[in-house]
Parts: C-alpha cells; sequence; structure tokens
C-alpha cells in the first residue's frame, strides 16, 4: 500500500438559492418535496422560441463562492452550448461555461487528521468554478420512466479543483469545509442527501516510482461525505489491486450502492465525450466591472477561518474546539445564540461538544440540524450557568441534560421539581463522610496502608449517600481530612 498514493479531484455541483430559475423567471422548489413538474415554464422546458435571460442573483451567489475560494474573477465571462441528448435535458444541450468561466484559479486551505491521527493543514487548489443549469430528474419505475422537470433550469455552481487531494480524509476535510463556505454564504443549504449538493471525485493512483498520473474514474451518486470518503477508500484499493493484477484501470463511471455499501461500475468509457461546445449564441458575454466585483466582496460574510479564529482570541477556546464547533453554520449559530443566553464560552463549548453532541449521535441527529432538537439554546445556557454557579454537580447536570433532550423543559424547572440541588454545606457533607468511614472501617484501614485506588470507592459511597447531589471538590476534601485524622 505504500508504494501507492490515491490522486483525487473533485467536481462539486451546489444549486444555488435563489428564487427563480438560471435562465427565466420560473420559480424554484424543493425538487424532492414539490409535485412533479409544478416549478416549469417555456424556458426550462426548452420550448422552440424561447430566450434565456441570465439570472443576477445567481451571478452575485457564484461569485460569492468564488471570492471565497479566493479565485480570479475575469473581467469577461461567457455562456456556452454543452450539447448531448438525454430525456432530463429538454433542449437538447445545456448551457454552461467553457473557455471563459466565472471564477478560476482559486485555493481552499484544509485541516486535515490523517488515517494514522497527525494533524496537518494543507492548500487545495481550484481550478474553475463556472455557473451553468441543472437538469431534469428521471425516476425509473416498473419498466417505464417518469420524468420531473422541477429541477432543469436551476442555477447550478460547479467548482473543480486541481488533482490535490491525496486520501480520503484529504477529501472528506475538503468536502466539509467548502460545505461550510457554501452554508455561511447563504447561497446553498449543503443537504446532500436531497442532491442540492454533490461531489464526485475523480480518482486514480501512483506508484511511487511514476513520473506520469495513471488512468483514472469518476464516482457519481454520493449522497453524503462520509460515502466520499467510504468510495475513495474503496476505489483506491480496487484500482491498486487492478494495477497489481497486471489487469489495468480502464476508464469508468462508477456509483455506490448505498445496501451494500460497495462500488458498482455504471459505464466504461471508450473515447472522450465529444459536446461540441460553442458559445450561447443567445445570451451576451457578461462583463464583470472591479466595482461590481468589490461591491460584491463587500457583502461576504464572516466564513468559517475567521469565525475559528475569533472564538480561539476573543473567546479563548482551545483550536479545536473552535474548529469543531465552526464546521458546520447551524452549530456555530446555536454556540452564539447559547453565549447570547449569558453561558461563559469555555463550558458552554464543553457543554455542546461533549454531551449534546453524544446525545445527538445516539439518536442519529445530523451537526447541521442542532436546532431542529428540543434544547433551545436559552435553556442549554441555563443548564451550563446552573453548573458554572455550582448549583449543579456534572452528573447531576447530565440527567438534567437528558431530560431536557426528552421533553424541551427548562432544567431550572426540572432542578426545583425533583430538588437536585447540588450539596456544597460542609456539615451536612461531613455528617455524611463520618457515616460512611464508620461502615467501611476494612476499606480506610487499607487505604491507610498505601491502597490509595479505594479512595474512589470512598468518594463512590459519599455520592450515593447524597443522591448523587455532592459537590464533588467539597466531598473530596472532606473525606481526605477525616482518614487523615484517623491515622494519626
Ligand atoms: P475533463 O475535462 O475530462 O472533465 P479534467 O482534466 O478537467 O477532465 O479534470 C476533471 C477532474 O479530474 C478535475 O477535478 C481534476 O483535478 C481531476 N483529475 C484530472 N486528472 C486526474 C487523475 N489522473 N487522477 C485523479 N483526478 C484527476
Ligand atoms: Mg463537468
Amino acid at each position: 500500500m505504500s508504494d501507492w498514493k490515491p490522486i483525487i479531484g473533485l467536481e462539486i455541483h451546489a444549486e444555488l438559492l435563489t428564487a427563480s430559475k438560471m435562465f427565466s423567471a420560473c420559480p424554484v422548489v424543493d425538487s424532492v418535496e414539490a409535485a412533479p413538474n409544478t416549478a416549469v415554464d417555456p424556458v426550462s422546458l426548452g420550448l422552440p422560441g424561447t430566450l434565456p435571460v441570465i439570472n443576477q442573483q445567481a451571478l452575485e451567489f457564484a461569485m460569492k463562492v468564488g471570492l471565497a475560494l479566493h479565485c480570479d474573477i475575469p473581467p469577461l465571462n461567457q455562456f456556452a452550448r454543452k450539447s448531448y441528448f438525454y430525456p432530463d435535458l429538454p433542449k437538447g444541450y445545456q448551457i454552461s461555461q467553457y473557455d471563459r468561466p466565472l471564477c478560476k484559479n482559486g485555493y481552499l486551505d484544509i485541516e486535515v487528521t490523517s488515517e494514522k491521527g497527525e494533524a496537518y493543514s494543507k492548500r487545495i487548489r481550484i481550478r474553475r468554478a463556472h455557473l451553468e443549469e441543472d437538469t431534469g430528474k428521471l425516476t425509473h419505475v416498473n419498466g417505464a420512466s417518469l420524468v420531473d422537470y422541477n429541477r432543469a433550469g436551476v442555477p447550478l455552481l460547479e467548482i473543480v479543483t486541481e488533482p490535490d487531494i491525496n486520501s480520503a480524509e484529504e477529501a472528506e476535510a475538503f468536502g466539509r469545509k467548502l460545505r461550510a463556505i457554501l452554508q455561511y454564504l447563504g447561497v446553498n443549504n449543503g443537504d446532500m442527501s436531497k442532491g442540492v449538493l454533490r461531489m464526485e471525485p475523480n480518482i486514480s493512483v501512483m506508484h511511487r516510482d511514476d513520473a506520469e498520473f495513471r488512468e483514472r474514474t469518476e464516482v457519481k451518486n454520493l449522497n453524503s461525505i462520509r460515502n466520499v470518503y467510504r468510495a475513495i477508500k474503496a476505489e483506491t484499493e480496487r484500482q491498486i489491486k487492478l494495477w497489481q493484477t497486471g489487469e489495468g484501470v480502464k476508464r469508468a463511471t462508477l456509483g455506490w450502492d448505498e445496501g451494500k455499501q460497495k462500488l458498482v461500475i455504471q459505464r466504461y468509457k471508450e473515447s472522450a465525450d465529444e459536446y461540441r461546445y460553442f458559445p450561447e449564441p443567445d445570451l451576451p458575454i457578461v462583463e464583470v466591472s472591479r466595482e461590481w466585483v468589490e461591491s460584491v466582496r463587500a457583502t461576504l460574510p464572516e466564513l468559517p477561518d475567521a469565525k475559528r479564529s475569533r472564538f480561539e482570541e476573543a473567546l479563548g477556546l482551545s483550536h479545536y474546539d473552535a474548529m469543531v464547533l465552526c464546521l458546520d453554520k447551524p452549530v456555530a449559530d446555536y454556540y452564539e445564540a447559547v453565549l447570547a443566553a449569558g453561558a461563559k464560552p469555555k463550558p458552554a463549548a464543553n457543554w455542546i461538544i461533549t454531551a449534546l453532541f453524544s446525545l445527538m449521535n445516539s439518536a442519529g441527529v445530523e451537526r447541521d440540524q442542532i436546532g431542529s432538537t428540543q434544547v433551545s439554546p436559552a435553556h442549554f445556557a441555563a443548564l451550563v450557568t446552573l453548573v458554572d454557579g455550582g448549583t449543579l454537580n456534572k452528573g447531576t447536570a447530565t440527567d438534567v441534560l437528558n431530560k431536557m433532550w426528552e421533553s424541551g423543559t427548562d432544567p431550572n424547572q426540572i432542578v426545583a421539581a425533583e430538588g437536585l440541588v447540588q450539596v456544597s454545606d460542609s456539615s451536612a457533607i461531613e455528617g455524611v463522610v463520618n457515616e460512611v468511614l464508620a461502615a467501611n472501617e476494612a476499606v480506610v484501614q487499607r487505604y491507610l496502608n498505601g491502597e490509595e485506588k479505594v479512595f474512589g470507592a470512598l468518594v463512590g459511597q459519599c455520592m450515593k449517600a447524597l443522591k448523587g447531589k455532592g459537590n464533588p471538590a467539597i466531598v473530596n476534601e472532606l473525606l481526605k481530612q477525616a482518614i487523615e485524622r484517623q491515622g494519626k
């Protein structure tokens, strides 16, 4: 394996969240939820005699992405016809961009944790990002094919990287960071399961003695970043075997079978696709003045890297905590709402990353669905403050959070109704300590004989007697003092 390394370039398609389609005023609808063919018009159906008009909002959304990815925005860009026949493409050609894309020559810096657990950062070059229109959708049922044109003509941004990605881990880090940027910019919601964001890896492998790239394949239909990762792992292994056995890799398009968790070969490519690109005669060349670029740049929001630095520098979070909170915009929004409700930054970050994420994981709630749980930011802030102020110990607070998760109740109400306030009163704790010591003389003797690990068992007895509500620091301290007194 170590003689071989993966070479990966990603092609990303992102539908843009505009109100209307790329080349007409036809509304854009959720193409999974909406009834088929309810958002169509003569332009998106490609009826003869119709003419396209460029959607300015789509140009500006695409420009925002280009600027966030440090791309050049050339002064001129141009649409082009990409001709091919498929039933989901009513005109017989797709309006795309070819030799004059809207954005080119950018980069994205990613932070990666390798398979071996080493952390490093890396720059992935962006070759280009261009605008096009999405196609319709085919559904195959009982030997028939149904076509829905709601998606036909939806503005689509295609982003193409250089083949700078060298592992599934790097591809995953790139995918997550790019998705975060699209969400932060508000141009795409990042929902890969609905296909509004799609990531297609081009994969080859390189032997350490190679001077040039080898033949590559392309994987389509990946509906999550996790599957991008899995597909790259599987395809890298498959290709290395094919080279080792002498069979060799043939140019192919593959898909991912979610049920079987394996790759399927969809078709081999004998020759390069011939799309007969030519400039779209129905649309003008788009001139992009420097003033226009600067006015769009001025609308860029705080992006993930900037937010992460601010969380580190202004709030004192660790690099890792800040990164985890910023990787999904809904998580960063949730965290900031918790702070706005009065919680202290560090404990709030801690409780989200450990306790809340663990509840979400067990329930199968994705990170970007954090806003849909029953635990509101205000209630979460109240919980953090109850711990921080000494009213609850950590163990009880975890129980309270579980109840908040189930019922959406205010933690203050749970604490009041169940009498969960932490016991910090020294004389109450002292009484319990003395009872526990009297009832466990043999254990105490073992501790005094040097068996320090039994101390934890004595703490446990005290906590049990205090119904889990004892202040751990005070219990520890008073227990230690009492035992030392006995030892003298
Ligand atoms: P095409 O024009 O056929 O679509 P490109 O050369 O434009 O091919 O590349 C498409 C994608 O494939 C890019 O993301 C690029 O980085 C990637 N790519 C190109 N060559 C290789 C290779 N040998 N192995 C893996 N990825 C590659
Ligand atoms: Mg393409």
